[in-house]
């Protein structure tokens, strides 16, 4: 789960490390007074959107300006104009897609003067199964691109969880940040903050960039970007109020409720599989024959009547799925349970685009039997190549 930059901030703060005054600001009447409580001279005011790239990105709609979605401003008014301007629009950045995010909330913060840019991210490295530092003099930039093309100016090293995180970690940075003063005491500190940080609240990357030396010579977060592991939000109940379901996909956000494993992807083929290793062959075989799959969807071991409904709702809901493949083994997974999930949301919802049903397994007989006598327009399919074959050919002739 991801939250945004100013929630980020907020727990940067929290732990003692530093960052800019700041108020969030959700309806444009609010801008002026939230940036009136700030001091000035320079107003930072950014829009918050669960991806990055938003100072390069740029808004749909004209009215919005076309300034991208972070913007400097001179004094409290201007501060509250830009406000106003990108709130309710839609940011488009790389990292967004071409469909852009709309802009719900606004951050205005108390403006920074730079002196360098620098880049600094702690992730879970699943080499060494340990909590990584990188860091890297080309700050503000996107990490990818330095990686592709001057990798030797990334330092990335792993922290051993037995001694867990050491004053030597952060000179290692500081010195390779070419940090000078000050500075780089701060960067020891920093680094151990922001190491603990990551532990305590199960965080799967934290991404400063830029992480910044001032004009006074101190260092400065100026971006956050924070991901933490789903799967341990039951112990940061703090953490799991920050979500804003209006950021994640509607689709797999329906899913996340009825407790499925939904992804939606870009293809054409709405798949319904039990077993996420199903799943993943399943995908493979469309592509082999020459579709993409829409969606993985796995509906899990022991889904019942109402799981396969909500499931096959959701595929339906996807106005790219020209077609479906149901692909069940039926182990702990009854396949009379999934014929009659498939018929009762049929009924529901309507067929507009041809299914094909492959079903192996416990009770596999009477599954293929509730299906024949539904009346519903199904292709059979004997085994999962066959399957793949019957609904590539039906969506693509
Ligand atoms: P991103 O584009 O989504 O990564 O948003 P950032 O928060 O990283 O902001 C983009 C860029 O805006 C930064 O790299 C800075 O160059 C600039 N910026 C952000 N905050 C400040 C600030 O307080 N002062 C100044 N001078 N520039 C800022
Ligand atoms: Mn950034």
């Amino acid at each position: 789960m991801n939250i945004h930059e100013y929630q980020a901030k907020a727990l940067l703060r929290s732990y003692g490390a530093p960052v800019s005054d700041g108020r969030a600001v959700f309806r444009a009447e609010e801008a002026k007074t939230a940036a009136g409580e700030l001091d000035g001279p320079l107003w930072v005011v950014k829009a918050q959107i669960h991806a990055g790239g938003r100072g390069k990105g740029s808004f749909k709609e004209g009215d919005a300006g076309d300034k991208g979605g972070v913007r400097l401003a001179k004094s409290v008014q201007e501060a509250a104009d830009e406000a106003k301007k990108m709130l309710g629009r839609t940011l488009v950045t790389h990292q967004t897609g071409p469909a852009g995010k709309q802009v719900n909330r606004i951050y205005i913060e108390d403006g920074s003067g730079i002196e360098t840019e620098l880049y600094l991210a702690l992730l879970v490295d699943r080499v060494t199964s340990r909590i990584s530092f990188v860091a890297s003099t080309e700050g503000g930039m996107d990490i990818e691109e330095v990686a592709a093309s001057t990798p030797e100016k990334i330092l990335s090293f792993a922290v051993d969880p037995a001694t867990g995180y050491q004053p030597f970690h952060g000179r290692r940075i500081a010195f390779s940040l070419g940090l000078q003063g000050p500075a780089i005491k701060q960067c020891v500190k920093l680094m151990g903050i922001l190491y603990n940080m990551f532990v305590e609240r199960d965080m799967e990357m934290l991404e400063i960039n830029p992480l910044i030396v001032t004009d006074k010579g101190d260092l400065k977060c100026l971006d956050a970007k924070m991901g933490f592991d789903s799967n341990a939000l039951y112990r940061q109940p703090d953490i799991f109020a920050l979500r804003d379901e209006s950021e994640e996909d509607p689709k797999e956000l329906a899913a996340s409720k009825y407790d499925l494993n939904y992804i939606a992807l870009d293809g054409e083929i709405g798949c319904m599989v039990n077993g996420a290793g199903l799943a993943m062959a399943t995908m493979d075989i469309i592509k082999l024959y020459g579709a993409e799959p829409a969606n993985f969807l796995d509906v899990g071991g022991g889904a019942t009547k109402e799981k396969v409904t909500e499931a096959f709702k959701i595929i339906t809901s996807d106005h790219n799925v020209k077609g479906i493949l149901v692909n069940i083994f039926g182990g702990i997974m009854r396949c009379d349970v999934i014929a009659e999930g498939v018929i009762a949301a049929v009924k529901e919802v309507g067929l507009t685009v041809p299914l094909v049903v492959r079903l192996e397994g416990t009770n596999v007989e009477k599954g293929k039997e509730i299906i024949r006598n539904s009346g519903l327009d199904v292709i059979a399919a004997d085994d999962l190549k066959d399957g793949a074959k019957k609904i590539v050919k039906a969506v693509k002739g």
